[in-house]
C-alpha cells in the first residue's frame, strides 16, 4: 500500500496545502496521504512559528474525519533538526507494510541537491511531483523515480495567511472552514511579531 507524505511546517495549514493532500489521495495511487508536520528547529527559533502542537492541531481539524488523510507528529520525537531520509528510514521501520512516497512541490525538486542523502532518497523512494508556478524543477526532472502530476493550485502561501491575521483580514475560504473558526476564536498569530 502507497502511503504519500507531504512535509511542512503548515503554519498554518491551508486550502492550497488541502488541494493537493486531497489531489493525491484520490486522483494517483496512492491510498493515504500524511501531513507530516515539521517541529521547531531548537537551533532557529522563528518568532512567527506557531507551537508545533498547536500547527498540529489546526492539521487534524483541517482533515476532520477524511479517511485518506492523516496528521502525523512522527517529527516531533525525532532528533532535530530533522532530516527526511531519517524520518522516512524511521517510517520504514515502524511501518514496514507501508510503502512511503514523498510528494512534493517543483520547487522543492529544484534544490533536493542541498538534502541529506540525496542520492539515497532519490534511489530509494518515489516521488509524487506536483507543478508550482513559475519554477524550474531542475536536473532531477527526469529521474525514473519522479512522476509527474498536475494537481490544481491555488496561489496562496502561509506567510500571506499570517499577514493577514495580523492586519486583521479575513482568512475565511483561504483556509479550511474549521481551521477558520478555531483562529477566530484564539489569538494565534495575531501575537506574533513580522
Ligand atoms: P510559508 O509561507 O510559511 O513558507 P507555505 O504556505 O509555503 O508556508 P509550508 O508549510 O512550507 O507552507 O508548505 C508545505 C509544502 O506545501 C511545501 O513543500 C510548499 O512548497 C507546499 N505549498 C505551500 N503552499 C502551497 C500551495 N498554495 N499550493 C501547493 N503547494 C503549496
Amino acid at each position: 500500500m502507497k502511503t504519500g507524505l507531504f512535509f511542512g511546517s503548515f503554519n498554518p495549514v491551508h486550502t492550497g496545502h488541502m488541494i493537493i493532500a486531497n489531489f493525491m489521495a484520490t486522483q494517483t495511487d496512492l491510498a493515504q496521504m500524511w501531513m507530516v508536520v515539521s517541529p521547531q528547529n531548537p537551533l532557529k527559533p522563528k518568532a512567527t512559528l506557531a507551537k508545533d502542537h498547536d500547527r498540529l492541531h489546526l492539521v487534524q481539524l483541517a482533515i476532520g474525519d477524511n479517511p485518506l488523510l492523516r496528521a502525523s507528529n512522527i517529527e516531533f520525537t525525532l532528533p532535530k533538526p530533522s532530516y527526511t531520509i531519517d524520518t522516512l528510514a524511521f517510517l520504514k521501520e515502524k511501518y514496514p507494510e507501508k510503502n512511503f512516497v514523498l510528494v512534493m512541490g517543483g520547487d522543492n525538486l529544484a534544490t533536493l541537491r542541498k538534502w541529506k542523502n540525496y542520492e539515497i532518497l532519490l534511489r530509494d523512494y518515489e516521488i509524487y511531483l506536483y507543478k508550482r508556478p513559475n519554477c524550474e524543477l531542475g536536473e532531477f526532472a527526469g529521474h525514473p523515480n519522479v512522476r509527474h502530476f498536475d494537481a490544481p493550485l491555488l496561489d496562496i502561501s502561509a506567510t500571506y495567511i499570517r499577514q493577514c491575521i495580523k492586519e486583521g483580514k479575513s482568512v475565511q475560504y483561504l483556509v479550511p472552514d474549521a481551521v477558520f473558526e478555531y483562529l477566530e476564536g484564539s489569538n494565534f498569530y495575531k501575537n506574533l511579531l513580522k
